[in-house]
């Protein structure tokens, strides 16, 4: 159940049949509209972080793989690009009805890849799919621009082209949303896609390229080849590669960013994160809390929006026993399993990176008031399990703060002053999100005035703007000029504010949490 053979019209579509297939089956390339397999000796397994089967191996595409796959992006350009966008919307409109249908298989297997439970991998798609109806209106994010008798006799007018051939590099944490955000934008403005799924959870991106090849997209337009990074260089340094969309970590980030710049291409680069929430003493006790857990720990801490740090202000510091007490209430398990909360962290290295992020926090002095690190999932003993931790009076110069965790680990700090507390977080090297949880629009209102990060929460914790808007970043979180998805138009931060009043007295009177 859950194993790579979900992908059955993938492999039989193949060069090899299905019954060719050794088992743990291998992932396919897709070149030129066919489900090929790479002649590459080398292979990396893709594990079940839950139970450490091998789920499947993915291949180190090699050079003329990668050749091929460009080559047939290239290919399909000229007549994608002349393909009217009412066309091409259409693909997508179907594409969106496709992936409804098979959310249930989609879902399955990112959780058995992941880890993730499968109400967060059935969030993972839907998230995605989101991307793919904000294409489906592509045509009226395409209009240009006009302006008559600029001079005498003259008008000007500008409209935008499709690029040519791009290419994606998606992280393992959400293996459907992150190629979603690329490639249905990418192909229903005209341009071709060469996608790179992370070696970690390569599943998703085959039935997803399925679903599309089903849905009308026509061969060579979305290729996809596996690897890490000799594919990731060879996509960096192609001539013919006019544009590179990256989701990950900062090294990875950064060095794409670099490497694909100096070669001439546009990069987007969404890296990064420690997300901060600042809980003010006037916020809604029992709210406040809920939010907390759910997106410091919920999908085990791998979001890049989860909020990993709180920042607790004057007389809500003795709220940190109620997080603790909610926390160690969250059930941790298999994500196939019903009750499990959260599931596995995505490898035994991750584990291991974790566990040494804890124990330098408690060697610099922090207090570790929740410890998941000896936590034992009966029948799932092998999985990359860590429970909920929490480390209190965390200070800023410690390794724990400084370095990204991804992992369920809530690092909670103190300030006296909302200024303070401002002061810590617009110090913190990153700026992906951001939350405040207060009734007082005065504080509300300061906070998304002076706070450096790109998605900014009021009472929301975890501010994932819907694909009409941007997904942003900045500091240290993003690279590059133009954002994920919305308009394309650079935005500096994006705003979400539940449904709330605000009272003449600028007290807010009513806050709703919204946890995506
Ligand atoms: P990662 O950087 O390890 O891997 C991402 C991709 O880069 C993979 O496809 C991988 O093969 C490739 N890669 C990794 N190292 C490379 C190298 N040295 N040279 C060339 N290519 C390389 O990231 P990950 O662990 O898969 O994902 C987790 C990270 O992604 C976290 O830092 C998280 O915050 C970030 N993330 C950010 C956003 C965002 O929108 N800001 C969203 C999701 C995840």
């Amino acid at each position: 159940l859950g194993r790579f053979h979900s992908t059955t019209t993938a492999t039989e579509a193949s060069s090899s049949p299905s019954s060719d297939q050794t088992s743990p089956l291998r992932v396919p390339n897709l070149i030129g509209g066919s489900f090929v397999h790479s002649k590459s000796p080398s292979t990396i397994d893709v594990i079940n972080p839950a139970t450490q089967e091998v789920v499947s191996q993915v291949p180190l595409t090699t050079h003329d793989e990668f050749k091929a796959a460009v080559i047939a992006a290239k290919n399909a350009f000229q007549s994608w690009r002349n393909t009217p966008i009412t066309t091409r919307q259409r693909v997508m409109l179907k594409l969106q009805d496709l992936i409804r249908r098979d959310k249930d298989k989609l879902a399955l297997n990112i959780t058995t890849e992941q880890g993730k439970t499968l109400k967060d991998a059935h969030g993972d798609v839907f998230r995605g799919l989101e991307v793919v109806e904000h294409a489906c209106g592509m045509a009226t994010l395409q209009m240009g621009e006009y302006v008559s008798n600029v001079a005498h006799g003259i008008d000007t007018y500008s409209i935008r082209e499709p690029l040519g051939v791009c290419a994606g590099i998606c992280p393992f944490n959400f293996p459907a949303m992150i190629p979603l955000w690329m490639f249905p934008i990418a192909v229903t403005c005209g341009n071709t896609f060469v996608l790179k799924p992370s070696e970690k959870d390569p599943g998703a991106s085959v039935i997803l390229a399925e679903l599309a090849m089903e849905a009308g997209l026509p061969d060579g337009v979305l290729n996809i080849v596996h690897g890490t990074n000799d594919i990731v260089n060879a996509i960096c340094d192609e001539e013919d590669i006019k544009a590179v969309s990256f989701v990950g970590s900062n090294m990875a980030g950064m060095h794409i960013y670099t490497r694909a710049s100096a070669a001439g291409k546009r990069v987007q680069s969404n890296m990064g994160a420690k997300n901060h929430a600042i809980v003010m003493p006037d916020a809604n006790i029992d709210a406040t809390i809920n939010a907390l857990v759910a997106a410091g720990f919920g999908a085990a801490g791998q979001r890049c929006m989860a909020l990993s740090t709180v920042v607790f202000v004057g007389d809500s510091k003795p709220w940190l026993n109620r997080l603790v007490q909610s926390a160690k209430a969250l059930k941790v398990n298999s994500g196939t399993e019903p009750d499990a909360d959260l599931g596995p962290v995505i490898s035994k290295q991750s584990k291991e990176r974790i566990h040494r992020l804890i124990q330098s926090g408690v060697e610099s002095g922090a207090e570790l008031v929740l410890d998941g690190r000896n936590i034992v999932v009966p029948g799932y003993e092998n999985g990359n399990f860590v429970g909920p931790t929490i480390l209190a009076g965390v200070r800023p110069d410690m390794e724990c703060y400084k370095e990204e965790i991804f992992g369920p680990v809530l690092i909670c700090m103190e300030a006296d002053s909302f200024e303070e507390a401002i002061s810590i977080v617009n110090r913190n090297k990153y700026g992906n999100g951001g939350s405040i949880f207060t009734t007082a629009g005065a504080a509300a209102r300061k906070f998304q005035t002076e706070i450096e990060c790109g998605q900014v929460g009021i009472n929301v914790p975890i501010p994932v703007p819907l694909p009409f808007f941007s997904f942003t970043g900045n500091k240290a979180s993003f690279a590059g000029d133009l954002n994920f998805y919305g308009n394309s138009i650079p935005f500096s931060k994006n705003f979400l504010i539940p449904d709330y009043i605000i009272a003449r007295d600028g007290s807010i009177l009513r806050v709703d949490v919204y946890v995506v």
